[in-house]
């Protein structure tokens, strides 16, 4: 390949020069270059091959053997298309002066007007004895040019994601003419003894090598050293987002003292767990200190999260800030606020729920009092971030559901105060998303449920058990436990009128399959008084069946109530179905789900399995991941974080927890990355991020 380019524009190439600069591109294929995502130098020597072909060089006829792979350059004597068969052939003889080989290609009519007999053509292929003949069967090929029987290129090498205005090859044979400079052009990161002791190759050998492997095994550093420093890039950029986070802003410190902390306790009428112990030691710890926390709280469904933001949210009453709890609906604010209620009954603290329906009159001194410092604890939806609400000091926010916050809602956050902050998530994040999408936070997990609660068996129903299944239920409703009943949908009116909906299977439920019991219906669109009603009737036991919508992932506590149908189970996520079933199980009494589904996709049927087999919710999400496929994994780029070109965060989990231990080590020891031999990282990491990370200014 070295012939290509001369030795003199080899060293005008740079890692920033466009790539329309280079031999064999022009402004059109430019253009399409920039559609693949590829402008600059550097950016096409990170246009990483989809395969890899690992064909042989060219060897003579009599050289090949029956069985193995060969590729062979001859003459094209004579071609014959059969297209009478039943598999219509092309078949052609080559030969060269060692001997013959027969070709075939099944299907090959579109070969008549490209091969001729006269022309020199590369094949590579299987090479098989057929009545004592050599023969490949549908080989790749290449006719080569009239002149030089030489090929510039074999069949080996990258195979790259093309598109019609650029084959694979053609781009193969640009990506040639940087090849041969990649020794000048590209960088090293660590020195000799890191990459020793992390097993890396060289960076210059894993750029040539992924364009070009010598062989698998190589082609395997290759991609192993090229996936390190892409997850390494990215985990230093979160480090550095932690750190300005950290240090270059300033939160209230709210100590915590015996005494604050046993008056907390008192609030609630149950011993905390280890795990909620655990987590309030942490958050207790970051809230002691004038950077601001930055921490995610995780746990399953009824793991007790609330009780330990609540914990958080008295520390900081306690040392004289307000507290702002966000969740991502009104409802689910309100829930917070009738939860929170409980356990700050006949307390001095006072705490304030603010929904949109506030209006006018109603809104205008509360928000006074808010901007007065006189309401202690605001709760409320993302409306609480608008501007006409106004702390006078604002200790701790606490966001409930992260994920259903964008990005920009948490900067928006920041922008206005640097409170403490503190991020429940009902929904576990699998552990690789916890160390990138979520990666900048610190984490908190509870683990275990407070004792007392009861297993849940789970069980997938055919149409078939349906009757077996109502059976069943109808003898624990005769034992005066509660049920759910769950839809997909509200009412068949609009859309899709096939889906089973809640509201005719309430009626069809109360009166031919359960006509003894109490089946009452409650979802989203009812008046709220109404709403308010049921949920309280269900709590008093009043109903036996509840038959709803998803509206019950959220609020419902009743431990009475241990069985839950979910209908069109397969309609629902993965996340959800564990949401739902979240529900049941709060009991001590052993608790019932069945997964009504009949489904032919596979996807839907993996989700299915995963809940029948298991309870634990970052197992679940982890599946879920999985299960979503790499699609779901450029969410990265919501995030705010580079697009990850050859790792992925759930095969490559190994390398991303080293490439995010080191990278936080090398943040903690130079934050600012200013040593000398920090500083090829340090420009890379500029290239990804752009000036994002605050790391331009300090040049
Ligand atoms: P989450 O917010 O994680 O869904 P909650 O904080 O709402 O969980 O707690 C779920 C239920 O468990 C609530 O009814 C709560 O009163 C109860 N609970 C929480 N912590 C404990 C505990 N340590 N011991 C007993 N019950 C608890
Ligand atoms: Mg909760």
């Amino acid at each position: 390949m070295t012939q290509s380019v001369s030795e003199k524009s080899q060293n005008k190439i740079t890692l920033s020069m466009p790539v329309q600069y280079l031999k064999g591109v022009g402004p059109a294929k430019a253009r399409t270059f920039a559609q693949l995502g590829v402008n600059t130098v550097g950016d096409l020597l990170e246009y990483f091959p989809r395969d890899w072909d690992f064909s042989p060089g060219p060897i003579k006829i009599d050289q090949t053997e029956p069985g193995r792979t060969a590729t062979i350059i001859a003459l094209l004597e004579s071609t014959d298309y059969n297209s009478h068969r039943r598999q219509p052939i092309f078949e052609a003889k080559l030969s060269d002066d060692t001997g013959v080989c027969r070709i075939i290609w099944f299907h090959g009519g579109y070969l008549c007007d490209k091969l001729k007999p006269g022309q020199v053509i590369m094949a590579s292929g299987k090479v098989a004895l057929y009545k004592h003949q050599l023969q490949m069967t549908n080989p790749k090929f290449l006719v080569l040019d009239e002149k030089s029987s030489e090929p510039d290129e074999y069949f080996s090498g990258g195979v790259y994601p093309a598109c019609s205005k650029l084959s694979s090859r053609q781009i193969k044979k640009i990506i040639g003419c940087v090849h041969d400079a990649v020794d000048k052009l590209v960088p090293e990161f660590y020195d000799k003894e890191f990459r020793a002791k992390a097993n890396l190759i060289s960076r210059k050998e894993a750029f040539a090598w992924i364009h070009l492997p010598p062989d698998e095994e190589k082609l395997a550093k290759a991609k192993r050293r090229l996936k390190y420093d892409e997850l390494f890039l990215m985990q230093l950029g979160l480090a550095l987002r932690r750190f300005r986070m950290r240090h270059l802003s300033m939160a209230a410190p709210c100590a915590c003292s015996d005494e604050i902390d046993s008056r907390i306790r008192k609030r609630f009428p149950f011993l905390l767990t280890e795990d909620q112990s655990g987590a309030i030691a942490e958050i207790a710890a970051d809230m002691a200190r004038p950077e601001p926390m930055n921490r995610l709280l995780q746990g399953d469904v009824g793991s007790g999260k609330t009780v330990v933001a609540l914990y958080a949210a008295l520390l900081a009453v306690a040392n004289g800030t307000q507290v702002a709890i966000m969740a991502p609906t009104e409802i689910l604010a309100a829930q917070h606020f009738l939860r929170i209620e409980r356990y700050l009954n006949n307390s001095k603290v006072k705490r304030v729920l603010i929904t949109g329906g506030l209006t006018g009159k109603k809104r205008t001194p509360l928000l006074e009092q808010i901007k007065q410092g006189e309401m202690d604890i605001v709760i409320g939806t993302v409306a609480l971030l608008q501007k006409d609400i106004e702390f006078q000091k604002l200790g701790l926010v606490v966001i409930d559901e992260q994920h259903k916050f964008g990005v920009e809602q948490r900067a928006q956050l920041r922008k206005q105060t640097t409170p403490h902050c503190l991020v429940m998530t009902a929904t576990p994040i699998p552990r690789t998303l916890a160390m990138t999408a979520f990666g900048d936070l610190d984490v908190s997990i509870i683990r275990h449920s407070p004792p007392g609660r009861g297993t849940v068996i789970t069980r997938w129903v055919d149409r078939d058990d349906r009757q077996k299944a109502f059976q069943f239920v109808r003898e624990r409703l005769k034992a005066k436990k509660q049920a759910y009943f769950v839809y997909p949908r509200i009412t068949a009116l609009e859309e899709n009128e096939d889906i089973k909906a809640a509201t005719d299977e309430w009626k069809n439920l109360s009166t031919d399959v359960f006509p003894e019991f109490n089946v009452e219906l409650l979802h989203g669109r009812m008046p709220s008084a109404k709403k308010q009603q049921i949920m309280v009737e269900f709590r008093k036991g009043k109903i036996d069946v509840l038959v709803s919508t998803v509206v019950i992932e959220v609020g419902m506590d009743v431990p009475n109530a241990t069985i839950m149908v979910i209908e069109e189970a397969d309609r629902f996520g993965l996340a959800q179905l564990h949401q739902l079933r979240g529900r049941i199980g709060r009991g001590e009494a052993k608790s019932y789900c069945f997964l009504f589904a009949e489904t032919e996709n596979e996807i839907a049927k993996g989700r299915l399995d995963i809940m029948i087999r298991s309870n634990d919710g970052f197992e679940i999400a982890e599946h879920d991941l999985r299960l979503r496929g790499p699609g779901e994994l450029f969410s990265t780029r919501q995030h705010g974080l580079p697009d990850l070109k050859i790792a992925n965060i759930l095969d490559d989990y190994d390398l991303l927890v080293m490439a995010r231990k080191n990278a936080f080590e090398m943040v903690r020891s130079d934050p600012m990355l200013n040593r000398p031999q920090h500083k090829n990282i340090r420009r890379a990491l500029l290239e990804k991020f752009g000036d994002s990370l605050g790391l331009a200014d300090v040049a």
